[in-house]
């Protein structure tokens, strides 16, 4: 057997983390010593739930993917904290801090991207920021965020973009008064078109976000510690905590240094090995793959898996050919999800939309030849695993596009009124061998949310309505936002639930309403309910013929738990 080489990753974020399970799962220790840095001090985590640590919806322990004991275990070498600073490509040498020296014959470099900091007077003093100032990008400003907003009481996030949004979320979770600052004029500008961002502007601010819009910060003010900002406008806010969220920036330094080829970012192949040097690997954010970058993080899964693929033999030929991308908003309590573009770019190119901005809703769909090149689904996302698959797959799209933007229908027979089922109702065949379909009601805590949402699809059941609901609060956890809402008049007395509705077989409900309330730990979620409700009246869909039949439950029943 050849003796093994050695591989050195850099960058133990997403995509090098997830490039190194994919080679360890494909026996690449077989041909391989690895050997990972990462600047950060500890194993590998889950960076996109640090808006859900923000929000306060996760603690940290649940966002980690590999501790440092499994690097241990699995053999890989980890020098976690550790900061590479040059590489020798003629001795093949990677060079670290505190004098780490280690040999290369494969090098990947997985170093992502920094958050990129805009030119604003009087942001830095001697030293660094001004107190009060951060980026968001790690585990580290998550909790000096976090520490910070605890003595806070009004924060200025610029940027109006995915995190930025997701940044603010969090503060207003946190008691916060929120004002947002964007250049465009709408937020998530990069993901919707005007009449899209018009809606969420609307919807956010129902929430409570105050938007600058069409602006920039000219400068920050404040001596040591900031006091307010200064907009390009002329106007100006008064502010405790900045956060600056205004765009990304490969790390590309030392490939630069290396004499790599590096654009935006360091350019690779469809192999994923820098043009100018084979045996030098990127993926993730700090890879330029066919001209474009991505700043998500299923390309860069997508491209460890080619290059794990290719690195232990599994399939040497593997090539990487770009990703379609797809957005979603986590924690801002809205429903949206972003596909491929956002606006028609040829003729022939057929566009849907539908608009209740009132309510909160637009939905728009780009079709290309017989195939889904773009949508946008806000405020009611029921068709969105469809689109999805439909997107990612490059499916045809249906006979009838308009069931891309609404749940299918039944033919509607003569002598029966539609009377607007629920869009689950519809959904609903009832499965053979049920006696009947329950709705089962949970009024939740929003934080609570998406790990009731995971462990329910756990269960096989997916669909479901909710609404925000607000009620009185005697919440542990939240009580200090109703205890400053009664200081201050800002309105927190009542406090956000969520209610959500799932209609099941009769046999689901005895799992479901168990894993609500493991979930939720009743006796937790203070006046949380759960609900088990008959369906009079709900329409039974028969998927394979025309008939719609109302169904009728013998008896009546409620049971609150
Ligand atoms: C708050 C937040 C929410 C997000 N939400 C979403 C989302 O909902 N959906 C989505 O798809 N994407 C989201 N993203 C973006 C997503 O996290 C990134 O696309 C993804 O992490 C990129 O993976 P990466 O490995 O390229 O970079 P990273 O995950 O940033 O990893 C790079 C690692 O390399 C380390 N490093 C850099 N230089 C060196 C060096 N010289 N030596 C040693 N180590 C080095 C860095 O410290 C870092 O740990 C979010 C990002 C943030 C910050």
């Amino acid at each position: 057997m050849a003796a093994k080489q050695r591989l050195v990753v850099i960058g133990n974020g997403m995509a090098g983390a997830r490039f190194v399970e994919e080679l360890v799962a494909r026996n690449g220790q077989e041909h391989f010593d690895i050997v990972v840095f990462g600047d950060e001090p500890y194993g590998n985590y889950n960076r996109i739930l640090l808006s859900s640590v923000l929000a306060g919806s996760h603690e940290t322990k649940d966002i980690f993917l590999n501790s440092l004991e499994w690097y241990q275990e699995t053999g890989v070498t980890l020098h976690a904290g550790v900061c590479v600073e040059a590489i020798d490509r003629s001795r093949n040498l990677v060079f670290a801090a505190g004098g780490i020296q280690e040999h290369y014959d494969r090098l990947v470099f997985a170093t992502g991207s920094r958050p990129f900091v805009p030119p604003i007077e009087g942001l830095t003093t001697t030293g660094g920021f001004l107190h009060g100032i951060f980026v968001f990008r790690t585990l580290d400003d998550a909790f000096q965020i976090i520490k910070h907003a605890a003595n806070a009481r009004k924060a200025v996030v610029l940027g109006g973009g995915l995190l930025g949004l997701e940044a603010a979320r969090g503060l207003l979770n946190r008691g916060l008064e929120v004002h947002v600052v964007e250049l465009m004029l709408h937020p998530m500008a990069v993901q919707l078109d005007p009449p899209a961002g018009e809606v969420l502007r609307t919807t956010l601010e129902g929430m409570g976000i105050r938007f600058h819009l069409g602006k920039s910060i000219k400068a920050a003010t404040g001596d040591g510690k900031i006091d307010g900002i200064q907009l390009s406008d002329g106007g100006a806010e008064s502010c405790d905590m900045l956060i600056i969220s205004a765009g990304i920036r490969p790390n590309v330094d030392v490939a630069k240094q290396a004499g790599l080829a590096v654009e935006r970012a360091i350019v690779v192949g469809d192999d994923l090995a820098c043009v100018n040097d084979p045996s030098i690997h990127a993926v993730g954010e700090c890879a330029q793959h066919r001209g474009q970058t991505y700043g998500l993080v299923a390309p860069g899964s997508e491209q460890a898996k080619v290059l794990a693929d290719r690195l232990s033999g599994a399939n040497p030929h593997a090539i990487y050919a770009g990703s379609n991308t797809s957005t979603t908003l986590k924690v801002m309590g809205v429903d949206l999800v972003v596909l491929g573009q956002k606006e028609p770019t040829a003729e022939t190119d057929q566009v849907l939309t539908y608009a209740e901005p009132r309510r909160g809703k637009y939905k728009k769909v780009i079709l290309r030849e017989g195939r889904l090149a773009g949508a946008i689904l806000l405020g009611d996302c029921s068709t969105a695993p469809r689109l999805l698959r439909a997107f990612h797959k490059q499916e045809t799209v249906p006979e009838n596009p308009a069931e891309l933007l609404f749940p299918a229908r039944p033919n509607k027979p003569a002598n029966i009124a539609w009377d607007e089922p629920s869009p689950t109702a519809s959904q609903w065949p009832l499965p053979e061998g049920e006696a009947s379909l329950k709705e089962v009601i949970a009024v939740i805590r929003p934080e609570r949310w998406i790990k009731t949402k995971l462990k329910v699809e756990s269960l096989g059941i997916t669909d479901f309505t909710h609404h925000r609901v607000v009620g009185r609060g005697r919440q542990r956890g939240l009580r200090f936002l109703a205890r400053r809402g009664a200081a201050t008049g800002t309105g927190f007395r009542y406090l956000p639930k969520r209610m959500v509705s799932w209609i099941v077989p009769e046999s689901q409900v005895e799992s479901l309403v168990q894993t609500i309330m493991e979930t939720n730990r009743t006796g937790q979620i203070g006046d949380g309910k759960i609900f088990v409700m008959p369906l009079d009246g709900v329409m039974q869909i028969r998927t394979d013929e025309s008939g719609v039949e109302a169904f009728q439950t013998p008896e009546k029943e409620l049971i609150t738990l």
